[in-house]
């Protein structure tokens, strides 16, 4: 395996070293196959809001693979979980699961460019969603961190397409759409960045996204892959208000098996094939084994007094952590970053002292603490981390700063 990984993110170069071998995970813990136990704040990069093998989860899956693994044909569990995300996210009238992030960034511009019939979109320097090739132009932590602003074997007529922008910068997506009067068919956005390492919208920027587009009869599709069941129930657009027209989920949806998903309006929605014009298909999609994950996980989520208890633990460890650097946060998800700041976006992100971050992060790891090795990237808070947990991994982070 190249690198000894199965994606980039995970080996350590931008921090150097070797990453651990995982053997298993229990809660906010996780063991390495030499035994040494670590308080993870990685949670699989987003999926295990939960923690790590939760009982629930664990029995949905043990129980769904007795019955079979897949099957190529409609099963009641696709249907419960699209009845609970359709339920659950504001601007989803219709969804499809497809098996990751990736194929759902790709399926709903598909569907934008052809319910609209433009082919440009606008994306946000530091903005990730996904290895698609149109997308991976200044994409943000993995490739930001690789630096490789856009990688090779991408055709320039594929990135060509694609329209970037700074993040928090409503003058430039003005601009941007006066300069392709008509042509362009989308803005793809992460509401909160976290994938430039956490960068929260300025107030007004997801407001003036909606006017924009509306105005100039392009859709906006929120990246919600990371901020979808993590921000609230209703991801970031049940808390800011601001409905897209169409919406992409990942990560925590699968409940840590793959799964992603789009949805939007029915009328919308309805441009896919089989019922519409526009393809998109997946052998493995609405695999039941993930469904059942992600119905199980929804459901913990939607007990009573969730996202308060995550709220409270997730600010006491910013709080913590606070005075070491500029830290930006967005309930439970956060960054550290090695700068006074302030951090609106990516060129400002990109002035962080990554070899600062190198060093905090072995200091890190050495006393138990797994954080991502990238400055860029967040650091995520799950329900299993308890203030005891919290409070270890703030003296341990304040010896550094010693
Ligand atoms: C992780 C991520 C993706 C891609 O999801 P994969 O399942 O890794 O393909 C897309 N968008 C955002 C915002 C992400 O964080």
């Amino acid at each position: 395996m190249p690198g000894g990984v199965n994606s980039p993110v995970r080996a350590f170069k931008a921090v150097g070293g070797t990453p651990p071998v995982i053997d298993r995970g229990a809660g906010a813990y996780l063991w390495d196959v030499d035994g040494r136990q670590y308080v993870d704040y990685v949670g699989s990069w987003g999926p295990l809001i939960l923690g790590h093998a939760h009982p629930a989860v664990v029995e949905a899956i043990q129980r769904a693979a007795e019955k079979g693994a897949t099957f190529g044909a409609p099963t009641e569990l696709e249907a419960e979980l699209a009845e609970l995300v359709v339920q659950a996210v504001p601007s989803i009238e219709m969804v499809r699961f497809v098996s990751s992030g990736t194929e759902a960034t790709m399926s709903a511009l598909r569907l934008a460019r052809g319910a609209i019939g433009r082919d440009r979109i606008i994306k946000f320097a530091g903005g990730y969603h996904g290895h698609a090739d149109y997308l991976l132009t200044a994409a943000g932590s993995g490739v930001l961190t690789l630096g490789q602003p856009d990688s090779p074997g991408v055709p320039a007529a594929s990135a060509a397409g694609t329209i970037v922008v700074p993040y928090n910068d409503l003058v430039a997506v003005e601009h941007a759409f006066a300069g392709h009067h008509r042509e362009v068919a989308a803005v793809i956005v992460e509401p909160v960045a976290a994938n430039m390492g956490v960068v929260p919208p300025e107030p007004g920027f997801l407001e003036g996204l909606r006017r924009l587009t509306r105005q100039h009869g392009a859709l906006l599709i929120f990246d919600e892959v990371i901020t979808g069941f993590r921000l609230s129930y209703g991801g970031a657009q049940a808390l800011n208000g601001v409905t897209p027209d169409l919406t992409c989920l990942g990560k925590i949806v699968g409940g840590g098996l793959p799964v992603g998903a789009y949805g939007g309006s029915q009328a919308l929605m309805e441009h896919m094939a089989p019922v519409g014009p526009v393809y998109q298909a997946g052998t493995l999609s609405g695999n039941p084994l993930a469904m059942s994950a992600g119905i199980v996980t929804l459901k913990e989520l939607g007990k009573p007094g969730f996202y308060e208890r995550l709220e409270a633990i997730s600010a006491r460890l910013a709080h913590g952590l606070a005075s070491l650097g500029c830290l930006n946060r967005a309930g439970s998800l956060m960054t550290l970053f090695c700068q006074p700041g302030p951090v609106l976006n990516y060129e400002d992100a990109k002035k962080s002292d990554t070899a600062r971050y190198a060093r905090f992060f072995h200091h890190m790891l050495e006393r138990g603490i797994y954080l991502a090795p990238s400055q860029f990237e967040a650091l995520f808070v799950s329900a299993a981390h308890t203030e005891a947990d919290v409070d270890r991994t703030i003296d341990t982070a304040s010896s550094f700063a010693a």
